[in-house]
């Protein structure tokens, strides 16, 4: 039997989507997998060039005398290579992309940039014998000899750069030098660094506890090579030190590790904490690092420079050679999805290199996502549990405020009166409070201030938002009314949006207590590059009284001097157009209650809503995630969501809106022709919850079935339906498989 292998050039190329087919020699039939990468000849010469196995078949798609042969697998870091091919591969299918688009996001920086070689020139004279040397140039008018001379008379270290490009001295007057032994070239490679760490670090190893040492050992002596776990622990148990000890066990092993933690908590504390343990071998990913950067720290691992990288969801695909392990620290947060194509997860990634690559997976997380607990439930994750808090810390007392009761008291302030007094009472011992508006993104559903009632789609049990016009929609099926005037259970009048920012909320706090002193942060504060670490730093250094924000001031920040914190309305996160609205509420409730008392003085919270006996709410109030747990799924269960059920989002934007909706109606008659033989439901087409922005117009369908394989098949489907109907063309399409 003869086989063919279609194979992409070079990944850096822009017509990626481009394969060539080669033949696969005899030798080589048994062994050659898609993902491999290869040597072949092409072009001019047939210079041998690396490529990339992107599948296999039978049947020759050029005549066989033109085919070329492939020459050999390449061995070399190929084992790396390959299972990040692979695992492109795997994403492209599971989650729905081009192979280009899958290739660039698993290998986003295989440039031939060479590494940066830092020059530097080094005077070899003492100043004495230099400001003879530099006598003699001026004598002879040496110009060019002069400046750098005087510079290195200066400083006896300088940069090549700064003489060729800042002083203009040619290489020759340097090599000119160099002969007569009066300077010294030193070159070294030099890896940009994006964290410049200088002196010791005092490492503090802290004595771990029982509890802590038993969740290491489950993971480490288990002999499963590429087992996946879940530490649920609440928040300050220690997870930190559980991950450090377990990437210290896989490092002597001879194995690296891949710590994954939200950007957010990327701060200078956190990550000095690994720098402290694990020194020179720890690298940091981040946003902000250019492509180069990034590109370098890369290399790094994969030349074994490195046996530890930090970073958000991309430090994922980092190339070690011998991986062993990947953990993904606060598991739950929105920021492990992509937002571009391919849409992964960086959790059910994460556990497909693993398999890959015989790596071990560890989330862990205060509040898991529900997929995660669900999948510890079904087995797919050992569930290990951290209960305690060794370094201290009571939880703190928690109330619930109903505003309805506020508002039928004649209160009509964003501050109950509980609130108000607590924070009088804070303020009057000195102490700090946080006010925290969770809202989420566009919060625009209805409710009635008089009985709480929030109006829903009767399709789709989530809230419909309003709309300009004065119209209530349906995010996921389209579904749409005219907002009420008044309410329909019990016919109050004070029914509407729910309305109100940061801004607004601090002139009303500032009204009321005109002696503090409040920050803010939100989006508009936080515009500078570093403008949301000093907002916190001035309030860590107690420069403020109160500190006003959104979930950013929620994240994992230590602020011993906290004493209250007040959430101004548990229904901003509970009633957005989204089936998993009470997650998040529930995680950004425990979260903040998380925040206070910190300190050695116990800490309040204060949770204000109009929904008092919501599970979510209740549930964040009393800091039990096993009661949300249970009821959160039976909701998923009976309406079908993850995960519960499979779900496929399609993505459809375009700057016109009415081929967008043109092109959208045809793509979901042909989802439900797809969907109907496999018993699949489809929702939609509707407007995204934001439907446009920056002018592109945003639609979206769903799919909905229990098994992931229908909805690949049916995405499949889609995706061929897609590329050979010219009208989709300039319309973007994006998959998302949750
Ligand atoms: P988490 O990541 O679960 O929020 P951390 O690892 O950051 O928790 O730990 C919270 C605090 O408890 C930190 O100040 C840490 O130094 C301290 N801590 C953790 N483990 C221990 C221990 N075994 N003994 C003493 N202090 C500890
Ligand atoms: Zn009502
Ligand atoms: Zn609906």
């Amino acid at each position: 039997m003869e086989l063919f292998a279609d194979i992409i050039l070079d990944i850096s190329h822009s017509s990626l989507d481009k394969t060539f087919q080669y033949r696969v020699p005899e030798r080589l039939v048994q062994v050659l997998e898609p993902g491999n990468v290869v040597e072949i000849p092409f072009g001019a010469g047939d210079r041998l060039r690396i490529g990339y196995v992107m599948g296999l078949s039978e049947h020759p798609k050029i005549p066989l005398e033109k085919m070329k042969e492939i020459q050999r697998i390449v061995t070399d870091f190929a084992g790396t290579d390959s299972k990040l091919t692979a695992l492109a591969l795997w994403m492209r299918d599971y989650y729905g992309s081009t192979t280009a688009q899958a290739l660039r996001t698993v290998l986003p920086m295989r440039k031939k940039t060479a590494p940066k070689q830092k020059k530097t020139l080094v005077r070899l004279v003492s100043g004495d014998e230099a400001e003879v040397v530099l006598a003699v140039f001026k004598k002879k008018n040496q110009k060019a000899r002069v400046r750098l001379w005087e510079a290195l008379l200066a400083q006896p270290r300088l940069p090549y750069e700064a003489a060729i490009g800042g002083l203009g001295i040619t290489p020759s007057v340097i090599k000119a030098l160099e002969e007569r032994k009066l300077l010294a070239c030193e070159s070294d490679t030099v890896y940009r660094r994006p964290f410049q760490v200088s002196g010791e670090f005092p490492g503090k190893k802290v004595c771990l506890t029982k509890e802590q040492e038993a969740v290491i050992e489950e993971i480490a002596e288990d002999t499963k090579e590429c087992g996946n776990y879940l530490i649920h622990g609440v928040t300050g148990s220690g997870k930190t030190e559980v991950y450090m000890e377990l990437i210290a066990r896989t490092v002597s092993a001879g194995k690296q590790a891949i710590l994954l933690i939200p950007e957010i908590s990327l701060t200078y504390q956190n990550v000095m904490r690994f720098y402290s343990r694990f020194g020179e071998r720890v690298s940091v990913l981040h946003s902000r690092l250019s492509q180069g950067e990034r590109y370098d720290q890369f290399e790094r691992a994969r030349s074994g420079g490195i046996d530890v990288m930090i970073g958000p969801r991309s430090a994922l695909f980092t190339p070690f050679p011998n991986l062993g392990m990947i953990i993904i620290d606060e598991e739950h947060e929105p920021s492990y999805q992509s937002e571009t194509s391919p849409r992964y997860h960086a959790r059910e990634t994460a556990v497909k290199r693993g398999e890959l690559e015989g790596a071990k997976v560890v989330l862990g997380s205060a509040t898991p996502s529900m997929e995660a607990y669900y999948g510890a439930k079904q087995g797919k994750y050992r569930l290990l549990c951290l209960q305690n808090r060794p370094g201290g810390g009571q939880l703190p007392r928690v109330e619930i405020v109903d505003l309805k009761k506020e508002l039928r008291q004649g209160n009509k302030s964003v501050l109950s009166r509980l609130l108000h007094d607590k924070l009088e009472q804070c303020l009057d011992q000195g102490k700090q409070a946080m006010l925290f508006l969770n809202r989420r993104g566009y919060a625009g559903f209805v409710s009635c201030r008089s009985c709480g009632h929030v109006i829903k789609c009767p399709h789709c049990d989530v809230s419909l938002s309003l709309h300009r016009g004065g119209r209530l929609f349906c995010h996921y099926c389209g579904y749409s009314e005219p907002a009420p005037s008044k309410c329909p259970k019990c016919g109050s009048p004070f029914i509407g949006s729910f309305r109100a920012g940061t801004q607004q909320i601090e002139k009303l706090v500032s009204e009321a207590f005109p002696g503090a002193r409040i920050l803010r942060m939100d989006a508009d504060t936080t515009k500078g590059k570093e403008g949301h670490q000093e907002i916190l730093k001035a309030f860590g250094e107690h420069q403020a009284d109160i500190l006003i924000g959104t979930q950013m001031i929620v994240k994992g920040h230590d602020f011993p001097q906290v004493t209250l914190m007040g959430v101004l309305a548990a229904d901003l996160s509970l009633h957005i157009s989204d089936y998993r609205a009470a997650e998040r509420t529930f995680q950004l409730l425990t979260q903040a209650a998380g925040r206070a008392g910190r300190g050695a003085d116990p800490g309040e919270v204060v949770i204000q809503t109009y929904d008092p006996e919501h599970y979510a709410v209740v549930c964040g109030a009393a800091q039990d995630y096993e009661s949300f747990y249970r009821q959160e799924i039976i909701y998923r269960q009976l309406a079908g969501y993850p995960p519960a059920g499979g779900l496929l989002a399609v993505h459809c934007m375009c700057q016109d809106q009415e081929r967008l909706e043109l092109a959208v109606s045809y793509l979901g008659r042909f989802a439900r022709q797809a969907a109907g033989t496999a018993q699949a439901a489809v929702m939609g087409p509707a407007d995204e919850i934001l439907s446009k922005i920056n002018d592109v117009y945003r639609k979206v369908l769903y799919v909905k079935h229990s098994e992931a394989g229908v909805l690949i098949r049916i995405k499949n489907l889609m995706e061929q339906y897609i590329s050979i109907n010219d009208g989709f063309k300039g319309i973007q399409i994006h998959f998302e498989h949750r």
